[in-house]
């Protein structure tokens, strides 16, 4: 059997490694020229991540172990732990490391080709990929497997509606610069995740600063809108006025870049068409209460690459007298892996951006942080955004729950 994985971020190069160590033969394509073309993403994890997915240690840029809130009105609340809670990765080595990951195991990884077109046969799958250097060839595979993120590229192209149900898909855009420091300003940051909460720094989303290795840091700006609204402000604006009011506006910016994060609440998208197959972003993996999907893109890399070994290899043959494959228990198993503890925080995450525009939503805020503050240490911040341990809030929780919020 030969497989064609469509996009080498985290959930397609992970999964091609894990189908090749089972002996299956991988073809890994990428349309970026480089791992270091739109280095979009902030790579913000916990700890537990870099064991529970291989993640390749010569990735991380920085540990931390402090979390530190900036409130609506500019008041500073902060959470350390004696040890480290996390890591920030650098988003292109990471990549880069999975690609060469990749080769070692015997995958052909071709970077700088897009996937065109996936037309479904009897027997295979007739692909067109197309080369940054203008050249077309035509391949068979299988099984394809769409690893494009959020763009959906080839689900998109051969399904109607990429979603079941009436469901929408959320969205938010973000924009991060890569700024170098002296020593002083990069000590303020250090070892710290911190976040800009509230009208001020901008409304529907959050701002924030993450350290890097060498004295640079990341600075961005996510906003998640009511659907069909538009952004307040723009995103562009927003991170200058960050950067200005932290005073990081007279550093060096050595990059700058930004993406969108878009996923369905209940993860209702469609996981196939014809010999297509979906993963990570691209069948809404990413959660949108951190705005972070690397280690959940990862995990479904973990449960499509059971799936294909465990029961697609035995169906194979059958498979190619039957256009459809049957994902029932691919929804099954993604459904345990991301429980309805994801789901909730899915919720809660729609709710609270949604609804942070005005007054009345800062104060909300400022008595939730202050209340954090109170309550919770670093540890336990950490149990709540990134396990979705809302236990803490009681009967609050219901009627997200059960969908009435
Ligand atoms: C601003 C921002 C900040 C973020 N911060 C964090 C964070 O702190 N922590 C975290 O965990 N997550 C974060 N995320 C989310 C995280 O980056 C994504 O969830 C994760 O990268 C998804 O992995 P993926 O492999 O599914 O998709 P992607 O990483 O998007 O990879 C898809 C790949 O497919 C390729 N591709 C697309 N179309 C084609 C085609 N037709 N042919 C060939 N290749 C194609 C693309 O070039 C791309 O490399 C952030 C996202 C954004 C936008």
């Amino acid at each position: 059997m030969t497989i064609l994985v469509a996009g080498a971020g985290p959930s397609g190069a992970h999964l091609a490694c894990l189908l090749a160590c089972k002996g299956i033969k991988v073809t890994l394509v990428d349309k970026l020229k480089s791992s270091k073309d739109n280095n979009f993403s902030s790579a913000a994890l916990p700890l537990k991540s870099l064991r529970d997915h291989s993640v390749p240690l010569q990735s991380i840029s920085s540990y931390w172990n402090k979390w530190q809130i900036y409130d609506p009105y500019g008041s500073n609340y902060q959470w350390t732990s004696s040890v480290p809670l996390g890591v920030v990765l650098d988003f292109s080595i990471l990549r880069e490391s999975l690609w060469e990951r990749a080769k070692k195991l015997g995958v052909e990884v071709l970077i700088g080709w897009e996937v065109m077109t996936v037309i479904s046969r009897n027997t295979h799958a007739q692909v067109v990929l197309n080369s940054s250097f203008g050249q077309a060839i035509n391949r068979n595979f299988q099984l394809v497997v769409d690893a494009t993120g959020q763009t959906r590229a080839l689900l998109k192209k051969h399904c109607k509606n990429t979603i079941n149900t009436n469901q929408k898909l959320l969205t938010g855009t973000g924009i991060e610069f890569l700024i170098k420091v002296d020593n002083k300003t990069s000590q303020k940051w250090k070892n710290c995740l911190t976040f800009f909460i509230g009208n001020k720094w901008i409304p529907h989303g959050y701002g924030w600063v993450f350290p890097m290795k060498d004295n640079n840091l990341k600075v961005g700006i996510c906003q998640l809108p009511p659907t069909n609204r538009k952004n307040v402000i723009t995103n562009s604006y927003a991170i200058k006025r960050l950067i200005r009011n932290l005073e990081l506006d007279k550093f060096n910016i050595l990059d700058k870049h930004g993406g969108a994060i878009r996923s369905t609440i209940d993860r209702s998208d469609m996981l196939t068409s014809g010999r297509i197959i979906g993963v990570g972003d691209a069948i809404s993996t990413a959660n949108l209460l951190g705005g972070e999907g690397i280690r959940h893109a990862m995990k479904s890399a973990e449960v499509l690459a059971s799936f294909i070994i465990k029961k697609y290899n035995f169906e194979c043959k059958a498979y190619t007298n039957n256009k459809s494959i049957d994902i029932k228990s691919y929804r099954k198993d993604l459904s345990k892996a991301f429980d309805w503890r994801w789901k909730l925080a899915n919720r809660i995450a729609k709710r609270t951006w949604w609804g942070l525009s005005g007054a009345d939503s800062d104060n909300r805020l400022f008595l939730l942080i202050k209340h954090l503050n109170k309550k919770m240490s670093a540890e336990e911040i950490s149990a709540l955004l990134f396990d979705y341990r809302f236990e803490r809030y009681g009967l609050r929780i219901l009627p997200y729950l059960f969908r009435w919020k």
